[in-house]
């Protein structure tokens, strides 16, 4: 047990090479540590001459919270001259980015702490800033600095990659008028006994950004990737035509699914608009039944069902809403099918039958879309049955949606999002250097 006062000082604060002068305890404010750097730099850097301290800037830190209580480091930094009247080395302060890189706000320690709370444990920034006691700016730039830091030292963090999968991704709105911003993200599907990762993130949705970034890679990288997993979208397909052509594309059921809702939803509203003459208001049958309708069937419990029924049957004379709602679940059921050659019949069939007279407007463009994606789907099938892609690429991508706020500049985003959902080696934190 230390019972030497300076150096029990000493260890509690923790810092190598680092004399304690004092503590300053006001009350409501942080504790503030006085602090000295041991180190001896009194060289001059020009001459080679001894040097003398001109005189003591104190830098105020933020520190990491102890014992309950917020600190301040306030570290007096010798700011050293050159003895030797001729030299022109003029001054300078000692460095020792142990205690702090020159210019920061945080100490190291507490510019590594908030970038693991950030960008492993996915708290937020404003949270963390807030138990640190500093600004957003202040974690943010940290978290940016170390974590960029961190991502380029992990040269083994993208290994080979068999599913590729690009999503786009709204990651701020803009100005007055709130433009939406997007951007891509690169995904590694992972497979079944591999998670998935984001590879990285591309300015913009258009197939040019996703095109550049391949191109950029590796060829023997690129030529391992088997399968390309995208969303019902144009863009996404020119992007795998044109810079991974060997690869089998596969159309994402989560998209899929997704499409059958978004045109259950349209038609939904046309009705609604065609019965009632106006946009849906909160005692409308059909604009009561919008959640009930995209749920999927097997979760709503016989309550939910029969208010479902009921609400039909009042705001939908023609069954246009019913058959929309009865598509979207037949499209739901392509996944239950395990075997590639039904699943094949299946949706072919599926998509002859939704083109049927009978049909609504917006099952027709469902059945329409089916037809023009019917290799893509079935894909999925038949690559599950080769060890292929998983579901797991959309819990990634709703984990990397969820941090998509708050952000202006696509930089910050990328850092942030690839923290959390790139799977770097947290081991290599202690070892990096931010620039
Ligand atoms: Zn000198």
């Amino acid at each position: 047990m230390e019972v030497n006062a300076t150096r029990i000082c000493e260890l509690l604060v923790g810092l190598h090479d680092v004399t304690v002068l004092g503590v300053e305890d006001v009350p409501d404010r942080p504790v503030r540590v006085h602090v000295e750097s041991r180190l001896d730099q009194g060289w001059c850097r020009a001459c080679g001459c001894r040097a003398r301290v001109k005189d003591r800037d104190p830098v105020q830190l933020v520190d990491l919270p102890c014992f309950g209580r917020r600190v301040e480091l306030v570290w007096r930094k010798v700011r050293w001259c050159c003895v030797e009247p001729a030299c022109e080395a003029g001054s300078w302060t000692i460095i020792d980015d142990r205690i702090a890189p020159s210019r920061a706000v945080l100490t190291d320690r507490a510019a590594r702490w908030a970038t693991r709370q950030v960008g492993l444990r996915g708290r937020t920034v404003r949270e963390v800033a807030d138990e640190l006691g500093c600004d957003w700016h202040t974690v943010n730039d940290a978290v940016v600095a170390y974590g960029e830091a961190l991502l380029d030292a992990d040269e083994e963090r993208v290994g080979p990659v068999d599913a590729l999968g690009l999503d786009e991704t709204l990651f701020c709105r803009r100005g007055p008028r709130h433009l939406k911003e997007w951007c891509t993200s690169i995904v590694d599907v992972g497979g079944p006994d591999r998670p998935a990762r984001l590879i990285d993130i591309v300015a913009g949705r258009s197939a040019a950004g996703a095109c550049e970034w391949l191109d950029d890679q590796p060829q023997v990288w690129r030529g391992q990737i088997r399968y390309g997993v995208l969303d019902l979208s144009g863009p996404y397909r020119k992007v795998f035509d044109d810079a991974l052509d060997h690869v089998t594309q596969i159309a994402d059921p989560f998209h899929v699914i997704k499409h059958a809702n978004a045109k259950l939803d349209e038609c939904r509203r046309r009705v609604q608009n065609e019965t009632l003459g106006h946009r849906g208001r909160k005692d409308d049958p059909l604009y009561r039944a919008r959640r009930l309708l995209t749920k999927a069937h097997e979760r709503l419990d016989e309550s939910g069902d029969a208010k479902l029924a009921g609400l039909l049957e009042a705001g939908d004379p023609r069954g246009e809403v019913r058959m929309a709602w009865h598509a979207k679940e037949v499209i739901r059921s392509i996944y239950d099918l395990d075997d590639p050659d039904l699943a094949r019949t299946f949706v072919d069939e599926l998509a002859d039958d939704l083109q049927d007279d009978s049909c609504p407007p917006e099952v027709h463009s469902l059945g329409r879309t089916l037809r023009r994606w019917l290799d893509h789907i079935v894909a999925w099938h038949e690559a599950r049955a080769t060890n292929g892609p998983t579901e797991a690429m959309n819990n990634l991508i709703k984990r990397i949606k969820r941090i998509g706020f708050g952000f202006r500049r696509l930089r910050h985003y990328r850092v942030r999002a690839l923290l959390y959902a790139g799977r770097p080696n947290w081991d290599l934190l202690a070892t990096i250097t931010p620039r």
